[in-house]
């Protein structure tokens, strides 16, 4: 990895290198019930409408790489045959501009699935690899256990990482483009001074972290406790809503439809995100449902990031970033889930 400091100032020069290509960045989004500022990424156009001090958004950038609702294919019939339409929904390169090392994470473990699996998904990959990503280093919110989950900082997943060091920016190079960007501002190599300020940051950062969860062993724990009456303590606080996994950066389960046009010449074929909380998740035809109550439900989710996808692929598809414990009505957090599950209320 190569290393570069510069002032802050050049950050808006980076920007409007960049700017041909369409630059999502956190950006303020009003204040919640207690005033705390809300935040979220969107589409900037503006530098200054950049928010670089935000805490956390409410939404991952995962929307940008994996719809929410997407269309996949569509159909025209005509007389003397059909044509089928495929449209990857990809028009322009994106920037993600200032993503916490957690979001960066989340996409390597998306990317895992739906990029490095037997059955690559091509709309998400065609969104992927137009993708230049500046990460930007946070301090920890309360619900933040990033750091339980070894999500903390990034160490691939993303072309140039970026630590506030006061005046400057500490700035990790992963890629060419992203040397060649730096090639253009005014920077520099990292003095020693810039390495014990950099040290700094990074011990200051883990003063912050206040929630945990206990890893070691999860996966066997989680098999002990398959029948363990704690899954149906949270089913009965559970509202089956699917908000978790509406916010959360890794969740990927989806549904597919096909529709046909009143006319009968026209059809097609749309993804929209699911959630397995939601009561017709395990539905199948015969109108049998393998996951009736939102206990088996809630379990599942929890079996499917802490078990399932550890097995498959030796890490969790959890990037702790405490989301769905922010949104949920309930109030029903994975620290305290998991720590109920290991006997420890
Ligand atoms: S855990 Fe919370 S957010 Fe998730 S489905 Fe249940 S009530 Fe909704
Ligand atoms: S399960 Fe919750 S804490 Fe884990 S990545 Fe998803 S939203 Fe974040």
């Amino acid at each position: 990895m190569i290393f570069k400091v510069f002032k802050k100032q050049e950050l808006a020069r980076l920007y409007e290198l960049l700017a041909v290509n369409i630059i999502v960045g956190p950006v303020a989004k009003g204040n919640d019930r207690n005033g705390k500022p809300l935040f979220d990424f969107d589409v900037v156009y503006d530098f200054n409408d950049l928010a670089l001090d935000y805490t956390q958004t409410v939404h991952s950038p995962k929307r940008f790489v994996l719809p929410y609702h997407e269309t996949l294919s569509t159909f025209a019939v005509a007389r003397d045959g059909w044509e089928k339409h495929v449209d990857l929904n990809v028009y322009r390169s994106l920037v993600f501009f200032g993503m916490h090392a957690c979001d960066i994470n989340a996409l390597n473990k998306l990317d895992l699935v739906l990029a490095q699996s037997a059955y690559p998904n091509p709309y998400y990959m065609g969104k992927r690899k137009n993708l230049f990503i500046i990460g930007l280093d946070c301090t920890p919110e309360p619900q933040c256990f990033c750091r339980s989950m070894g999500t903390d900082s990034a160490i691939h997943g993303f072309d140039l990482f970026l630590t506030d060091l006061g005046g400057t920016y500490f700035a990790e190079i992963l890629s060419a483009t992203a040397f060649d960007l730096l090639n253009q501002i005014n920077c520099k190599d990292p003095s020693a001074k810039d390495l014990r300020l950099y040290k700094q940051a990074t011990s200051e950062k883990n003063k912050h972290y206040t929630a945990s969860v206990e890893t070691s062993d999860l996966t066997k724990i989680l098999d002990l406790e398959f029948e363990s009456p704690a899954w149906d303590d949270w089913g009965k606080k559970c509202l089956s809503c699917g908000t978790c996994a509406n916010v959360c950066p890794t969740c990927y389960c989806y549904g597919v439809e096909e529709h046909v046009d009143l006319d009968l010449k026209h059809a097609g074929k749309t993804r929209s995100l699911h959630s397995c909380n939601l009561i017709d998740f395990a539905k199948v035809a015969g109108n049998h449902n393998f996951r009736p109550t939102s206990a088996s439900r809630l379990k599942y989710r929890y079996y499917h990031k802490h078990r399932g996808f550890v097995e498959a692929f030796e890490e969790s598809l959890c990037v702790g970033c405490g989301r769905c414990g922010s949104a949920c009505l309930a109030d029903i957090t994975p620290p305290e889930v998991i720590a109920s599950v290991r006997g420890r209320e």
